[in-house]
């Protein structure tokens, strides 16, 4: 859409106008608005938080800037200019000093114990990096639609809480269409949708696209990413940003990486199954089991039948569900993991031993490391 003479005149003016109310969207907003610019939020889905709500909430921070770019230019390997990397990782050094005076609105602070030690890759530089959590304060009461790990949703009270201290203005349910250029290509403002209206709002300064990534769109996952299937953990992340962004003429980058959810198959078989029912217990049994050691080229897993592996689950279909996730120390290096205990798991048995009865570790370790068929066609 372009601003040619036949366009009806603007809805809305503001400086910048940030689309998309995840963490990206919310911090972008904060930033703009204490540099001074008129800011206007929006967001699609009737609810904010997006992925972010439901995400672990660790924020990464360096100790110091040369080691974090020497660990960041290794883990982008060549595909991000390195003036890019170098200013990432400058700020880095800031962000606890940051994190900590947002925290101070919501009466809250980074905790001290719940941080990793190290980036999550052992390449170079990886002692510079950090991770911190913001310190537990029952913030997810305030967000009863998000049902994903809880320290998201301490992270997103935060980001929540400074929008409205600064009077941010927040619209809901309100998706961003399209970018609206000037003739030579300027980006000028946006169409959206505000209760089954069309809206154009101009933006004096520019358009901020936060609007997350394209796990629910199959077109996009089908094109971009090499794994298949990925399940989507959050439903609002239809690509819509990177779409108005290719259509206004950017280029894309790494469009290959998504980041799983936890706690996915209990998560599978207590809220979607029984309580949403949006699929049959035995098609989210086959997702679980046969499609997964599928992708993976596991052919000896995945079905109970003769020749295949004893690996089963038994779970109560009526109590299956995730408990509340914890952070532990229990890998070489005191390195860390989240530990997601399930309820209505009766028993798990791994090549025809149980290995866990009613949450409890048997002993027995029949465990082995698998190999895929890719692997064995070229190691026989
Ligand atoms: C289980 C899990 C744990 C994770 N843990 C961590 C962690 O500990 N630390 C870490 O750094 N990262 C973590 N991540 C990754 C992190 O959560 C994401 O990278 C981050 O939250 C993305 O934030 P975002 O604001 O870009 O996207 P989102 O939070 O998804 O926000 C995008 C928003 O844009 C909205 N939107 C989409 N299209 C439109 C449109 N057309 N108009 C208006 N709005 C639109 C969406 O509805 C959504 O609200 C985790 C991810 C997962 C899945």
């Amino acid at each position: 859409m372009n601003a040619t003479g036949k366009d009806r005149l603007w809805d809305k003016e503001v400086d910048v106008i940030v689309v998309g109310f995840g963490a990206a969207g919310g911090i972008s907003a904060i930033t703009a608005h204490d540099a001074g610019a008129k800011v206007l939020l929006i967001e699609k889905m009737p609810h904010p938080g997006g992925i972010s709500i439901l995400s672990g909430g660790g924020v990464a921070f360096a100790h110091n800037a040369a080691g974090a770019f020497q660990y960041l230019k290794r883990t982008c390997n060549g595909t991000t200019a390195d003036d890019i990397l170098r200013t990432m990782a400058e700020e880095m050094v800031g962000m606890i000093d940051w994190v900590t005076e947002l925290a101070k609105v919501s009466g809250t602070e980074p905790t001290k114990t719940e941080t990793r030690g190290h980036g999550t890759y052992p390449f170079p530089g990886t002692n510079d990096i950090d991770s911190i959590k913001l310190k537990d304060f029952q913030a997810y009461a305030d967000f009863p639609w998000a049902k994903g790990l809880r320290g998201g949703a301490r992270l997103f009270k935060v980001v929540w809480d400074n929008v409205h201290q600064r009077k941010i203005e927040v619209m809901l349910s309100t998706p961003a269409k399209e970018l609206i250029t000037s003739p030579d290509g300027e980006i000028i403002g946006l169409a959206a949708e505000h209760d089954g209206k069309s809206l154009r709002i101009k933006a004096r300064k520019g358009v901020i696209l936060a609007c997350g990534g394209y796990e629910n769109d199959d077109a996009m996952k089908l094109q971009y990413f090499e794994a298949q299937p990925v399940y989507p953990v959050y439903l609002g992340n239809t690509g819509d940003g990177v779409k108005m962004a290719q259509k206004a003429g950017a280029g894309l980058w790494h469009m290959w990486h998504f980041h799983g959810g936890y706690g996915f198959s209990t998560r599978l078989l207590g809220e979607w199954v029984r309580e949403k029912q949006i699929m049959s217990l035995e098609n989210a049994v086959r997702r679980l089991t046969f499609d997964s050691a599928s992708a993976l080229g596991l052919y000896d897993r995945g079905l109970l039948r003769p020749g295949m592996a004893a690996d089963i689950v038994i779970f109560d279909p009526e109590t299956v569900k995730p408990m509340p996730e914890s952070i532990v120390h229990d890998f070489p290096a005191n390195g860390w993991r989240v530990k997601e205990p399930a309820a209505g798991i009766i028993a798990t048995i791994v090549n025809g031993q149980v290995l866990l009865e009613d949450g409890k570790h048997t002993g027995a370790l029949p465990g082995k490391v698998l190999r895929n068929t890719y692997y064995h066609a070229h190691n026989a």
